[in-house]
Parts: structure tokens; C-alpha cells; sequence
């Protein structure tokens, strides 16, 4: 039996059992998308509610198919964030499903942020999802999950509030960390070339310039058109190094890589935290993690 068969009869086996809300008079509990969402909203919320993720850790976000766990698992939920902008197509299976009492909410599409527009690929023109690569995009992602959160639970909105402020204030820290993590790699080598064009937000914000095979992960990842066009770039650019990401296939920057005998680092993270035990446990691990690697690899200065 198909994955997609047996979703859609645990998806009328749970319509029919449900004919009473399974909870009333419980806790708020709320599930994220994917890992980092999950991250953001436990900052704000707290431990009074219960926030669980869709996509496990290590899967990719963009190309995961709803199981019988997460169906069951949503039917108790009275929140849903998610990114939105097209990240997670699978979202519409949870819009055919919602009920009255399930609230949806698309963070990146209410953050007060500007997107950016893709630029290679079949999704040219239309926005760039991985808005959170940005710590402004996390922090006006963090409004909106405050805000939410406290019109769910507005005798708790005070501390909703006060959280997203000092979640607001790390992540100016954070931003600040990483540019100095960053600033001794020499201009002409702020190339972050990518399979995916998942850091145009981090690039813009932290100067530099970034290529990627395809837009985003859910497309015709490495068809021959677009390693070529790749190939090229790669040959006018001169990077020091190509990058890999954590749920990304590698093997199209390991071919690029060895086609211009240039090293392949990584594993960078942005559509998912590691492990607990990786080196991306969290946000702001991630985007540490990122950063080292990215000063190893393109030369960075060395701290004296
Ligand atoms: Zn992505």
C-alpha cells in the first residue's frame, strides 16, 4: 500500500472517531512544521505548553508527506505554526483536514520582514521561504508566534511578550556574533554557493554573494540544464570552496566539486536543527555552526 493510500485512510479513520474534540479542557498544544519553528515557538511558549515538531529532525522540510502519527497528532493540536511561502507543500493536506477549533497560522507570510524573490529554478519569481536564516527574519517570526500564543492565552500574554523580547534581544546578539565570526573572510572569497537557494537571506544579511543548483528542495533537484548553468558559475566565480546542507543530496556538489577540484564543506543547516547532540541543536548553534564552517572554508582570518 502506498504511503499516500495509507494516509488518507488513517485521515478517515480519524474523522470518523472524532466525532468530540479529543481536548477539551486540556493544555494548549501546539506543533511546528519543522525543527526550527519548533525552537522558536518553545522559546516564547514556555514549558506550560506543549510544542512538538511534524518533519523530525534530519528530514527535509520541503518534501515530507504527513504519516499516521503526525494525523493523530494534529487532531489533538490547536495551533499549527508553520513557514508558509511554499515550504511545506504538504500543508494543504492539514488544510483539508482542519477543523473549527484548529488555527493555522503562516509565520513568515505575517512577519513583518521583506522576502526576496528566487532567481534560479522552476520557482523563479516567487518568494524565498527560508526567511529565519536571517536573525531579523527569526525575530519578526517570534512576533508573530508571541502574538499568537497570547490571544490563545491572554492571561499569559505578559510573559509571551517579555520572552519575545529577550528572544528579540538574543538574536541581535547573535547576528552580532556571527557578522564578527565572519569578518575576517576576505571579500572576494563571501561566495556562498549552495544546492539550494536556501541562504539568500543570510547572504543579504551578512554580505554575501550566493548561487545555488536549484531554488528550493521540493523541485527537479541537479537536472542536467541546471548543473551546467551551475558549472559555469562555479568557473567564472572561483570560489575557494562549495557547500553542502544537512538534508540536501550531496552527491551534486560533490560531482561540481571535483569537476573543478574544489574542496565541498558543510554540512551547513537551515532546513533543519542537528541531533541534540549535533552541532545544530538550536537556532543559534545553527547558526554558529554555520558560520565556522563557512570561515574555515573560505579562508577566514584567524583569531589572533
Ligand atoms: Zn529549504
Amino acid at each position: 500500500m502506498s504511503k499516500r493510500v495509507t494516509w488518507v485512510s488513517t485521515l478517515l479513520f480519524v474523522a470518523l472517531i472524532s466525532v468530540a474534540p479529543a481536548y477539551a479542557n486540556t493544555p494548549l498544544r501546539v506543533i511546528a512544521s519543522f525543527s526550527v519553528l519548533e525552537e522558536l515557538v518553545k522559546r516564547i511558549a514556555g514549558d506550560a505548553v506543549s510544542v512538538n515538531a511534524i518533519v523530525p529532525r534530519g528530514e527535509d522540510v520541503h518534501r515530507w508527506e504527513l504519516t499516521p502519527p503526525n494525523v493523530l497528532a494534529l487532531e489533538e493540536t490547536h495551533i499549527v505554526f508553520y513557514n508558509g511561502l511554499g515550504l511545506e507543500p504538504w500543508i494543504r493536506h492539514i488544510e483539508a483536514m482542519k477543523r473549527d477549533q484548529l488555527t493555522l497560522v503562516n509565520v513568515a507570510e505575517r512577519a513583518d520582514y521583506t522576502p526576496q524573490m528566487i532567481t534560479t529554478g522552476q520557482f523563479q519569481g516567487e518568494p524565498n521561504p527560508h526567511l529565519w536564516m536571517d536573525p531579523e527574519g527569526a525575530a519578526a517570526y517570534i512576533d508573530v508566534i508571541a502574538s499568537t500564543l497570547a490571544e490563545h492565552l491572554p492571561d499569559q500574554a505578559d510573559t509571551f511578550y517579555k520572552r519575545a523580547e529577550e528572544a528579540r534581544h538574543a538574536l541581535q546578539e547573535l547576528s552580532l556574533a556571527v557578522k564578527e565570526r565572519l569578518e575576517g573572510i576576505p571579500k572576494t572569497n563571501r561566495t556562498l554557493l549552495t544546492s539550494e537557494a536556501s541562504f539568500a537571506y543570510f547572504a543579504r544579511a551578512f554580505d554575501f554573494e550566493t548561487e545555488s543548483i536549484w531554488g528550493v528542495n521540493s523541485e527537479t533537484q541537479g537536472s542536467a540544464e541546471a548543473m551546467a548553468a551551475m558549472s559555469e558559475r562555479i568557473g567564472s566565480k572561483r570560489p575557494p570552496a562549495l557547500f553542502y546542507e544537512s538534508t540536501a543530496p550531496c552527491i551534486h556538489m560533490d560531482a561540481l566539486a571535483r569537476a573543478h577540484s574544489l574542496p565541498l564543506a558543510g554540512p551547513l543547516y537551515v532546513d533543519s536543527l542537528s541531533g541534540e547532540d549535533g552541532p545544530a541543536a538550536n537556532y543559534s548553534a545553527m547558526l554558529r555552526h554555520n558560520a565556522e564552517v563557512m570561515h574555515t572554508a573560505l579562508g577566514g582570518a584567524t583569531a589572533e
